[in-house]
């Protein structure tokens, strides 16, 4: 019953967590940072901030440039560091290395490669368009995409029902016929449900307890993408 399958890019197909953590360690070397400050520490900071600021942007709260501007800044606060370079040349040069990084999620090529005979592809992200398309690139998986909607191009973000709206418009088919795959409850879940799409929750953690009151709208749940295989 399903025609498009509408997929999420960060944390659902490319592997951001592996190719942002490359990209620090990369910085950390870089600068020398070792004597002042460990890796894991840098790492960790900044996924916890980074974190933060995008539940921020996607909230409508801070805009792209107070994401970029303020992001390094932030983890250098929070260690107590010095930066050694100015926090928009940080966020230059980490926006710079991390998108060319070419890793995806387990079972992501296998599942694309599946898939695309049997649906049309397409990609709904709330990421910015020039990084988003340079990171189909370095991963290789444009080509089994026939529409990237990215939340700057609809004019809406995810969980907004328009930027879903804007989709279904664009490739002229009906809620039913979609399903949204994604990883973030918030963004992919509870917005495909807004716009009446069937929804795959892809959650490699088990969560202990599933954001309440909505955790029975999810239509689907998976822990790796090989169980999308099984399910389509
Ligand atoms: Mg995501």
């Amino acid at each position: 019953m399903y025609r498009h399958l509408l997929f999420d890019l960060d944390h659902t197909l490319w592997d951001f967590d592996r190719n942002s953590n490359e990209t620090l360690t990369e910085m950390h070397t870089h600068f020398g940072m070792g004597a002042e400050v460990d890796l894991q520490d840098f790492i960790r900071t900044f996924v916890k901030v980074n974190v933060s600021l995008w539940e921020k942007h996607n909230a409508n709260v801070i805009d792209q440039h107070t994401l970029r501007t303020t992001r390094f800044p932030l983890v250098f606060e929070a260690l107590g560091v010095p930066m050694p370079i100015s926090g928009e040349d940080l966020s230059a040069m980490y926006l710079d290395l991390m998108p060319r990084k070419p890793h995806v999620l387990p079972y992501a090529l296998e599942l694309l490669e599946y898939l695309k005979p049997k649906y049309t592809l397409h990609i709904i992200t709330n990421g910015f368009p020039e990084i988003q398309d340079i990171k189909l690139a370095s991963s290789n998986i444009t080509h089994y995409f026939d529409l990237v909607v990215t939340s700057a191009v609809a004019g809406y973000k995810k969980p907004s029902k328009e930027v879903f709206d804007y989709t279904l418009q664009a490739i002229q088919a009906s809620p039913a016929e979609c399903l949204m795959i994604g990883d973030n409850w918030e963004a992919d879940i509870i917005g495909g449900r807004n716009a009446g799409i069937d929804q795959v929750y892809f959650c490699p953690d088990l969560p202990t307890v599933l954001p309440a009151p909505d955790a029975h709208t999810k239509t689907y749940h998976i822990k790796s993408l090989q169980e999308l295989m099984t399910i389509l």
